[in-house]
């Protein structure tokens, strides 16, 4: 099972890729996550990302490609993953599906996790993530047993840099300008499902894992 998840920065399509990927038993892949990993490690790659990053663009596509292509190689990803902020723009998405043909292989679901922009904006300024497992949660809807430490590994959850709100309407900006577009790309193939993402996260799961099974 290969799946990507679509949607805003915000729209909950992390916390579902997570529980997708436990469901099914196959990794879940972020590239948001893959540039944080490396700006904590210190690598040319975390400090080249950062830059883009902080101010809420996109990282150039062949840096990004190149990332996710060699992570999608590994032995784990054997029987599928869950794609979680990948692909953002046309011409990525253009070179997975080039990538995967090679290997006589597809996309199975591209998921789109719908939410308005208002509740997004609202959404972001309570998100916190762990510094240690990048767990996230949110001060109101998914608040953490004690305040400021992980429910998971008990690392600190903090407020990552760019949900600040100014970096916030950027991401959005950049979302609807070079992610949307995927929508119809993937719809194109007849791979597209759509799922609300205001939705409670208990009923998440099984909201989307319906839609899967109905092929
Ligand atoms: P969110 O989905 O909440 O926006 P992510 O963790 O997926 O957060 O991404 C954070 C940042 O990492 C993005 O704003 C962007 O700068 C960079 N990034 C992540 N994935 C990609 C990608 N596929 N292409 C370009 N930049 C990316
Ligand atoms: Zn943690």
């Amino acid at each position: 099972m290969k799946i990507i998840m679509l949607g805003a920065p915000g729209a909950g399509k992390g916390t579902r890729a997570s529980l997708m990927a436990e469901h099914y038993g196959i990794p879940h892949i972020s590239t948001g996550d893959i540039f944080r990993a490396n700006l904590k490690a210190g690598t040319d790659l975390g400090l080249e990302a950062k830059k883009y990053m902080d101010t809420g663009a996109l990282v150039p596509d062949d840096l990004t490609v190149k990332i996710l292509l060699d992570r999608v190689s590994q032995e784990d990803c054997q029987d599928g993953y869950v794609l979680d902020g990948f692909p953002r723009t046309i011409n990525q998405a253009e070179v997975l599906e080039a990538e995967l043909k090679k290997l006589n292989d597809k996309i199975d679901f591209a998921i789109d996790v719908d939410v308005s922009d208002d509740v997004i904006e609202a959404r972001m300024s309570g998100r916190r993530v762990c510094v240690k497992c990048s767990a996230t949660y949110h001060i109101e809807y998914a608040p953490t047993k004690v305040e400021g430490v992980c429910d998971k590994c008990d690392g600190e959850t903090i407020l990552r840099a760019d949900d600040a709100p100014e970096t916030v309407r950027q991401r959005l900006k950049v979302y609807h300008e070079q992610t949307q577009p995927l929508i119809d790309f993937y719809k194109e193939r007849g791979i597209l499902r759509m799922v609300s993402g205001s939705g409670s996260i208990t009923d998440a799961l099984a909201a989307v894992i319906t839609i899967l099974e109905q092929g």
